[in-house]
């Protein structure tokens, strides 16, 4: 299975609407800009709403200086309560100050010390970081190098990826990756690779929802194994 353009036109008409407003991607930008800062991010957001996340992030933004440095000095239970708007936020507080302290006294604080490295490298530092998996290296480098290099799998894509049939229910993280990447067709998609990766993504989020997946209105039904396995 390929994305054609026509697909992806089809996409971009139905899920633009889904898309952040110019103020959260403002505070986006503002944020990927500072590979530290979305790294505290992208843990703030494991297991929780995007919502969640922006309003732990400000807070936790609000009572520190979002570096190494600070966060690794900064007392663990004062992180907790700075970031309570998002789930399991005393196991983030564990991580943020673990990530910071490791960055510290690994990296001099610094983590674009290890984004200078080659992709393959950096994924591997980075995944030897305390708090960091595939989706969190994946989403610190996509800021990088972008999606087309760094695929990023979330439960979201995975369950799609299993739906559509390009995967098993075993397959592991780079797995689902590579088939998922493979569906893009990269070549023709200069300039906007990002987009129509976040583009799909809402779709796996939206439409192939966890439960009660609306595969009658999906776009993807007719190369979709679960769909046509359910008629
Ligand atoms: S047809 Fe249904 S199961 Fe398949 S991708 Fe679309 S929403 Fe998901």
């Amino acid at each position: 299975m390929k994305l054609s353009e026509e697909k992806i036109r089809e996409m971009e008409k139905i899920y633009s609407g889904y898309w952040w407003s110019e103020e959260e991607e403002e505070e986006y930008r503002e944020i990927s800009s500072d590979p530290f800062k979305l790294l505290i991010f992208t843990i703030l957001s494991q297991n929780t709403s995007g919502i969640n996340t922006r309003r732990a992030y400000r807070s936790l933004n609000e009572r520190f200086k979002i570096d190494a440095f600070s966060l690794s000095k900064a007392e663990e239970h004062e992180i907790a309560e700075a970031i309570r708007h998002g789930g399991l936020y005393r196991v983030k507080a564990r991580k943020i100050k673990e990530v910071s302290k490791y960055l510290l006294e690994n990296y001099e604080g610094r983590l674009d010390k290890i984004l200078k490295m080659d992709v393959e490298k950096a994924r591997k530092e980075l995944l030897k970081l305390p708090g960091v998996g595939n989706k969190t290296a994946d989403v610190i480098l996509a800021s990088i190098y972008g999606q087309r290099k760094a695929f990023v799998v979330d439960t979201h894509m995975r369950r799609i990826a299993i739906r559509l049939g390009l995967v098993n229910e075993k397959a592991n993280y780079d797995e689902i990756e590579k088939k998922l990447k493979e569906i893009f067709p990269w070549e023709k998609l200069k300039g906007k690779e990002d987009r129509v990766a976040g583009l799909f993504w809402l779709l796996a989020k939206h439409t192939c929802r966890a439960i009660n997946p609306k595969c009658e209105e999906c776009i993807l039904k007719e190369d979709c194994r679960f769909y046509l396995t359910q008629k």
